[in-house]
């Protein structure tokens, strides 16, 4: 939904009219760039915004005049933008590396004749770029000996739950700036990959902290079984060379070797049915977090 900001006459999202960090949510007849050129919102009303405020039984700040209009530009240059900030307010990676404040504050300038307008349908990193802003695309590349690097650091195991891993992440999902460096890159398995990349990351964090005792157990099962299995491997092999050895496929003790292989087998499966049984638990731990932080953000909704 877009409404038009009274005070620079921009068309835009209802988020840049909403005062964060309140105890009571806000809404304000002027978007958050007048807010920053230092305008009061008792100067300007917005029915538009009042009503919506209304509905959605958020407080309304805002006066009953209509001010005057602070930005004098063409319609193309309005639209140039209109445009440059839902790029913005639609780009993960550009929220990411620059901050609102500072965003805010070259288009600010930009209007006010300081620094050189965007350009209608150009390059969103060009546009930028005219504003001195700058983004870099890449960021999640991490090169191939980097990741070498990070796996022998973290000696091949997922910083999260402790079992093997080798997906090299970062920790902070590409944070607020650079980040590329090594201090927040870490190494993951799989399994909580998936699980975190389907979820906040705080929140991940926050519920897998909860599950030490469970990770630690993870860990277990993983090296049990991987050693049954090694040793599982081993006999199969033993088998074969006595098969060989004895020119017989009929031996007690072959039938042996296969008794005690058989166990082992059954051994295994019964681990590896409990170990999938936690991380089944596990899992829905994570999923069930995730849908109660969202119920619980619910009245979040512009
Ligand atoms: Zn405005
Ligand atoms: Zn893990």
């Amino acid at each position: 939904m877009k409404f038009k900001c009274p005070a620079c006459g921009l068309r835009m999202n209802a988020l840049h009219f909403k005062q964060a960090g309140l105890v009571n949510d806000q809404l304000t007849s002027i978007c958050d760039l007048c807010l920053e050129r230092g305008l009061s919102v008792d100067d300007y009303g917005n029915t538009a915004i009042e009503v919506f405020a209304g509905s959605l039984l958020y407080q309304f700040a805002g006066g009953k005049e209509d001010g005057k209009r602070v930005l004098k530009v063409s319609r193309e240059t309005t639209r140039a933008f209109e445009g440059l900030l839902q790029d913005y307010d639609g780009s993960r990676l550009a929220r990411q590396q620059i901050d609102r404040t500072a965003f805010n504050k070259a288009v600010i300038d930009s209007e006010d004749g300081k620094l050189p307008v965007p350009e209608m349908g150009a390059d969103f990193a060009d546009n930028l770029a005219k504003l001195g802003l700058k983004i870099n695309f890449q960021l999640n590349d991490v090169d191939f000996v980097d990741r070498e690097r990070i796996r022998t650091k973290y000696n091949y195991r997922c910083q999260y739950c402790g079992r093997r891993g080798h997906s090299v992440d970062h920790m902070h999902p590409v944070s607020l700036s650079h980040d590329n460096d090594l201090e927040n890159l870490t190494l993951a398995c799989s399994e909580c990959n998936r699980i975190k990349s389907n979820m906040p990351y705080y929140l991940f964090i926050r519920l897998n902290r909860r599950l030490g005792q469970v990770n630690d157990q993870l860990v277990r099962y993983e090296d049990s079984l991987e050693t049954l299995k090694g040793e599982f491997k081993r006999r199969r092999k033993q088998l074969t060379a006595e098969v060989r050895r004895s020119q017989t496929y009929r031996s007690p003790k072959l039938t042996e070797m296969r008794q005690h292989n058989k166990q082992l087998q059954d051994a295994i499966d019964s681990l590896q049915s409990d170990y999938d049984h936690v991380r089944a638990l596990r899992k829905s731990y994570f999923e069930t977090g995730w849908k109660l932080d969202q119920i619980s953000h619910r009245t979040d909704i512009i």
